[in-house]
């Protein structure tokens, strides 16, 4: 992958690599944008194949971030670091944590770490040795697992659809699928069976399945049919890229909320195809950005009755989406235009810039 190429069709600020000879850690922090402020990102520990799949990870990610802040009215930046585990399965240690906590300190509180797919409030704490730049621990940073407030922005964003949907907002007799029941999965699970909803769920962990079915009395199918299982509304909450030109023709439900990020593997294309099929679809920085407007709240010294207000607002943001797709080509591009409305709206204003601290 052509590097500058790539950060310069993306609009990075900085990307940076590291290794350190002594634990192994191979790492990139990728500063997508500060123009509202200070980068706040999840760190993602996961096994690629190639160092080109972890650029492409983390430079897609990072740019999410920037448009996820903005969307969610939070004065923060984009930005997002991946670890390249050496091969599958292997155990993090606090070493590893601790030598990218020392990376993350190298941006000086321009980017801010916090959890991501592989990456646990423990790990969280172990980087917080060696950086205050840490959000999301329990013992030395702040903020704990922010996925029980992701989830509750996924379904504050499933409420958006089903009343641009002309339906009724209610969770009751509605059948929810969910792909994935981990952290977020489960929450959402959680959350809408609370109220009403049976759920539809699938897993490659056999365990996370059996605990939604145990304590939510949810409905198990095979990992391979769950993304095309009859549904009012289906919710990936795995990994992104699982929604294509051809699995959107699949699909059999009108509404698509995701907690996970990048969910269509081409976000310009299919998000068209989906617009064409009469699919609703809330871009997904749109509706799982709860995490971050509990992590970056805190960080930014928001009382409980803000944060709450924020997470709440998923769902004003989500139907304003929604609304600006019939004008638009689809609704990732109705997303992206409000996330950079409020670029250009907030990026104006001094208190909103980047410091080092
Ligand atoms: P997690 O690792 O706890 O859960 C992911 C689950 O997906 C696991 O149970 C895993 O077994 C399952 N899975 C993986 N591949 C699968 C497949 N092919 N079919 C079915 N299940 C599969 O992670 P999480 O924290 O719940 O995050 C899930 C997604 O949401 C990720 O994409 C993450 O980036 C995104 N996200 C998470 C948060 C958060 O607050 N945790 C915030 C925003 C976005």
């Amino acid at each position: 992958m052509h590097v500058f190429s790539n950060i310069i069709s993306r609009g990075h600020e900085r990307i940076a690599f590291h290794h350190d000879p002594v634990t192994g850690l191979r790492a990139m922090i990728a500063l997508h944008s500060t123009k509202l402020g200070n980068a706040l990102g999840g760190t993602r520990r996961w096994y690629y194949e190639t160092e080109d799949d972890a650029l492409y990870d983390v430079l897609r990610l990072s740019q999410g971030m920037t448009y996820k802040c903005a969307a969610a009215g939070l004065p923060m930046g984009g930005g997002k670091s991946v670890i390249m585990m050496p091969k599958p399965g292997v155990p993090a240690t606090e070493a590893e944590a601790r030598a990218m906590g020392r990376f993350v300190d190298t941006f000086s509180g321009v980017y801010i770490a916090a959890e991501d797919v592989g990456v646990n409030t423990q790990f969280v704490d172990w980087m917080a040795l060696e950086t205050r730049h840490v959000m999301g621990g329990e013992k030395v940073s702040v903020g704990g697992d922010p996925s029980p407030y992701t989830a509750q922005g996924v379904v504050n964003a499933m409420k958006a659809a089903l009343a641009h949907n002309g339906r009724k907002v209610d969770f009751r007799g509605l059948t929810i699928a969910i792909q994935g029941v981990g952290n977020v999965g489960t929450n959402i699970v959680r959350i809408v069976s609370e109220q009403g909803a049976k759920c539809v769920v699938a897993d490659i962990n056999p365990d996370n399945v059996a605990r939604c079915v145990k304590q939510y009395g949810a409905k198990d199918v095979a990992p391979t049919e769950i993304l095309t299982v009859k549904c009012d509304i289906l919710s990936p909450c795995a990994l992104g890229g699982v929604i294509d030109g051809q699995l959107a023709n699949q699909l059999n439900t009108k509404m698509v909320v995701p907690g996970a990020n990048n969910v269509l593997d081409d976000p310009d294309e299919d998000a068209v195809i989906l617009k064409s099929l009469g699919v609703t679809y809330v871009p997904d920085f749109v509706a799982n950005a709860g995490g971050v407007i509990q992590l970056a709240g805190l960080y930014l010294g928001y009382d409980d009755r803000k944060l709450k207000e924020l997470i709440a607002n998923i769902e004003h943001t989500s139907l304003e989406v929604l609304k600006a797709t019939a004008s638009a080509r689809s609704a990732y591009e109705a997303a992206v235009a409000v996330a950079e409305q409020r670029i250009a709206e907030g990026s104006t204003s001094k208190s909103r810039q980047a410091v080092h601290v």
